[in-house]
């Protein structure tokens, strides 16, 4: 097997277990492993650390499979896929994430159940390797009708890897694929939504906001397909202002909207910042406002500017927000841990002249578990504030 071997100093992440070696750490690369090809990985004293897959192209050179020296084969794959569903459990017509990545032992593989279909996204060298293992396995486990791959995340191009969609097992969907959540039905466009159609993560938190909603003035900032502001309206809010870029997502959202008998809302197309400002300008408060933009920070390096965005539109939250109201705010960026996402909201009440206090610390759905030994697990964070004027 190919071998890396590690600077002096550069084995203590992986011996508390943390799943990714950087390029600076290795001191040497034996063999000439290609792109996906599982390595052993050595301390610099020579002590077996983990088996892992090469990625030559990314400055995660390489992510950990096992900490025993065995082989890396279709098999493997099968059972980390079936260990990761078994420990999760959903009725067959809703939408459930079966494998997150790192967090189930699949560095760089997601994959989403939406009734008969799942939806893959092979995200690193390694996983992209196993396709063929990985697309076998999640059909033969759950018996879905098609798997479809959505390998289209800006995230590939750091492991040197091509965009890569389209059908991958089984027969093409000849209608729309729906999901039920929380008793509501969404439209899921697996080829052409965003990530892999649906965002899971935000299945709990959506309903949070639904037992919030009643009698409220509710706005939903970046509400894609709908989710955010569909509970808002089936929790009986007195009004619901939902904006989005993306003419598609707002068709999309208005269809799911009237799939569900739902009230009437106000679907605006535009940019959130500026429609912000235009309200807050105009006088229009709100009582409730979520705040679920798109990742402003994919990796550390670029916290900095999205700190800023994330201010900014913290802010002119704040500025909309009634006495008394509350805002749910995200980031889903991991390069922003939740300490400094909650330094950031806090800085833009200060500058907002609000006096806030959480009622909440908001996470993913337990689908998208977080592995103890890899807290970048925890990309999606939020808070519930409310502002006591
Ligand atoms: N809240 C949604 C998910 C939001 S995803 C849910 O529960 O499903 C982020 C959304 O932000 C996308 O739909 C994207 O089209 C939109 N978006 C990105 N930048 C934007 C901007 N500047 N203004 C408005 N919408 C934006």
């Amino acid at each position: 097997m190919h071998k890396l071997i590690l600077k002096p100093g550069r084995e203590k992440s992986l011996k508390r277990r943390h799943p990714w070696i950087f390029s600076g750490g290795i001191a040497k690369v034996e063999g000439r492993p290609r792109p996906g090809d599982t390595v052993a990985v050595h301390a610099a004293d020579g002590v077996f650390l983990a088996v892992a897959a090469y990625s030559p192209d990314s400055q995660i050179r390489a992510r950990v499979w096992d900490w025993t020296a065995r082989d890396i084969d279709a098999a493997f794959v099968a059972d980390r896929i079936s260990r990761a569903a078994a420990l999760r459990d959903a009725a067959a017509d809703e939408g459930l994430r079966l494998v997150h990545g790192e967090s189930d032992g699949l560095p760089g593989v997601v994959a989403d159940r939406f009734g008969d279909t799942v939806v893959v996204q092979l995200l690193s060298a390694g996983a992209e390797r196993w396709r063929g293992a990985i697309a076998d396995a999640l059909a033969a486990l759950t018996g879905v009708a098609r798997v479809i791959e959505r390998s289209d995340a800006d995230v590939r191009a750091l492991e040197g890897l091509p965009p890569q969609s389209g059908l991958l097992r089984g027969v093409p969907a000849a209608g729309p694929l729906l999901v039920r959540e929380h008793g509501l039905e969404f439209a899921v466009d697996a080829e052409a939504g965003h990530k892999t159609g649906f965002y899971l993560d935000q299945r709990d938190n959506r309903l949070l906001l639904r037992g919030l909603a009643k009698g409220r003035a509710v706005l939903d900032c970046f509400c894609y397909c709908g989710g955010f502001a569909l509970n808002a309206l089936a929790g009986g809010a007195a009004s619901v202002t939902a904006i989005d870029s993306s003419g598609p997502a707002l068709a999309a959202a208005q269809a799911n909207a009237a799939r569900n008998r739902l009230p009437a809302a106000d679907w605006i197309e535009a940019d959130v910042f500026q429609s912000l400002r235009k309200f807050r300008d105009a006088g229009r408060r709100f009582d409730l406002i979520v705040l679920d933009p798109p990742k402003f920070a994919p990796t550390a390096a670029h916290a900095e500017k999205a700190a800023r965005a994330y201010k900014d539109i913290n802010l002119l939250g704040f500025k909309l927000l009634k006495p008394g109201g509350r805002l749910m705010t995200y980031s889903c960026s991991g390069g922003v841990s939740p300490d400094l996402f909650q330094k950031i909201v806090a800085g833009a009440a200060l500058d907002a002249g609000v006096d806030a206090r959480i009622e909440g610390w908001l996470h993913a759905s337990a689908d998208h578990p977080v592995a103890l030994n890899f807290p970048e697990g925890e990309y999606l964070k939020g808070l519930l504030v409310r502002a006591v004027h």
